[in-house]
């Protein structure tokens, strides 16, 4: 037991602060067995693991006369060191749920106060001494950190990924094979010629670089699914990009009212960037509406009746940049075009191709056309035909691509007898499809979307430690190059080896108590 708080006993509430039919509060630590005895005197001992019914008494009250009960028919547990959850002695009250109770209760607690202390437990406790118990590696804390905070199913899963132990497991792994490394490259260096080995100098060498670069090679993994899973934790980044009046705002209200939660949502004005994070389908995504991206040269409507025609006048250029930047920034862009009204009484499609072109260089690409309500189907399906000979043809990206037909104006009068009123619903499958291609991973390395964002920092530096390895090694090969420092070689996969148990929390990785504080700052109480 290497736990710095010694002989504290500390309790929480450990269920939802909401209201409940029941409550649990959590105490651990070596005074469980003395606060079982204060709330239920003259009981017989609890055994281990199992659930007894107890009437629980105002500590200091020698018979359960109704003015001394805190709570009746509590169900209470007890666990015994070093096997539970924390890696102490655990007692767990399962309470009436009314906020009466549970503050009767805590406050009874409080006044048994074993021998040593007794607390009220500090964020992430609970989980702090799992941890220096040895119960739970670091990856697990964290990847436990991650599901208490996460929101949608897609954040979830990705957090319970890290649970299983099996990436600190991994990494502990790489962690001993390197220091093995270092150990054999350390003999060669210490013992003269004579000494046998087993292998030769430049055997050794050659088996350490290949064991080096596969690391190297599964830290590339590593990392990659940390992106990945970034992206579930802090959202998919998907840019609304169109003419004004095409009904991008109309778009994202269906698609909000329709498919979608909202997480939160930032309003600005009509010309600005609204932006709103979204639950759909299980995954956060922060939409932008953005204002029409212009410039002064492509402020035009292409017109099938009648050319490029300038119909743009006044245009807000800090809008206008900043809807560009958005689009640089995205995961996914979708194009908004609409079918409009010309002059001529025909009708055209009104879109910019500039934001075409912006959206090639996004990882997933969208284009839709809007208002498709306001012609018939025979007219439709010449514009769109129009549309991707004259206008997505030429544009990188685009060139394949089908656009979809919408009609915001029919989803919101959700017409009755047909599945997918208005095309919003194929929208949002074609945006699901593109956030589980953004997220996924190979089906044998999913684990990987376990990785944090503080891991995948410390595989980096793990990562660059390795390359000077390799680098060190191969000194020698050419000519001029200067012959291959075996010692400096060898500090290389030391200083590797402890960036690999800064993840997990064992070894000597030094400030353990550092890593500590970050992780369980996230941490509510009674975790
Ligand atoms: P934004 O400027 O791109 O955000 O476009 P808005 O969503 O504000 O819509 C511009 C105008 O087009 C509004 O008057 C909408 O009512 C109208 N509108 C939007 N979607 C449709 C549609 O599917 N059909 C028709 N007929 N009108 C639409
Ligand atoms: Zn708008």
């Amino acid at each position: 037991n290497i736990s710095p708080f010694e002989n504290d006993t500390i309790y929480a509430l450990s269920s939802g602060a909401s209201k409940a039919g029941i409550a649990v509060i959590r105490i651990s630590g070596p005074g469980c067995l003395e606060v079982y005895k204060c709330l239920c005197p003259e009981k017989p001992l609890l055994k281990p693991r199992y659930a007894a019914v107890r009437t629980l008494l105002e500590p200091g009250s020698i018979n359960a006369a109704e003015a001394n009960i805190v709570d009746s028919d509590s169900l209470v547990l007890y666990f015994p060191a070093p096997k539970t959850v924390t890696g102490e002695d655990v007692l767990e009250l399962h309470i009436h749920g009314g906020s009466a109770t549970v503050k009767a209760v805590l406050a009874a607690i409080a006044k048994c106060s074993p021998s040593g202390k007794i607390r009220y437990a500090e964020p992430g406790e609970f989980t702090k001494r799992s941890f220096l118990n040895g119960r739970l590696d670091l990856a697990q804390v964290e990847s436990l950190g991650e599901t208490l905070a996460a929101e949608t199913e897609h954040q979830r899963r990705a957090a319970v990924r890290g649970s299983s132990g099996v990436l600190g497991k991994t990494y502990e792994g790489w962690r001993e094979q390197l220091l093995l490394a270092r150990g054999e490259i350390e003999a060669l260096i210490d013992f003269s010629e004579d000494q046998h080995f087993d292998e030769s100098p430049a055997e050794l060498l050659t088996n350490v670089t290949r064991l080096v670069n596969d690391i190297l090679n599964s830290i590339q993994m590593h990392k990659l699914g940390s992106q990945r899973s970034e992206l579930l934790r802090n959202g998919i980044r998907i840019a609304l990009l169109g003419p004004p009046n095409v009904g991008k705002s109309s778009l994202m209200n269906q698609i909000v009212g329709r498919e979608a939660s909202i997480v939160s949502a930032e309003a600005g004005t009509t010309r600005d960037i609204i932006e709103a994070s979204l639950d759909i389908r299980g995954y956060l995504c922060s939409f932008a509406d953005t204002a029409g991206i212009r410039t002064g040269e492509s402020d035009k409507i292409y017109n099938l009746d009648q050319g490029l025609t300038s119909l743009i006048g006044t245009i807000e250029r800090e809008g206008i940049r900043r809807a560009r930047q958005k689009a640089l920034d995205s995961d996914v862009v979708i194009v908004l075009a609409s079918i409009e009204r010309n002059a001529s009484g025909g009708h055209c499609i009104s879109y910019d191709r500039e934001t075409l072109q912006l959206a090639a260089a996004a990882p997933h690409r969208l284009v839709a056309v809007n208002k498709t309500d306001i012609v018939d189907q025979e007219s439709l399906k010449r514009l769109i035909e129009d549309f991707k000979t004259s206008a997505l043809k030429h544009v990188e990206g685009f060139q394949d691509s089908e656009p979809l037909t919408l009609s915001c104006k029919a989803a919101a009068a959700r017409v009755a007898g047909l599945a997918d009123p208005g095309g919003v619903h194929t929208l949002i499958e074609k945006l699901v499809q593109s956030f589980s291609n953004l997220t996924s991973l190979p089906g044998d390395m999913q684990h990987l979307l376990g990785v944090t964002e503080r891991q995948c920092q410390l595989l980096s530096e793990c990562q660059r430690h390795l390359e000077d390895f390799i680098h060190e090694t191969r000194l020698g090969g050419a000519p001029g190059e200067g012959e291959p420092d075996v010692v400096l070689a060898a500090e290389h996969l030391r200083l590797a080896a402890n960036q690999l148990a800064a993840i997990t929390g064992r070894g000597d990785s030094g400030d353990v108590e550092e890593v500590l504080g970050v992780i369980f700052e996230k941490f509510c109480v009674g975790k």
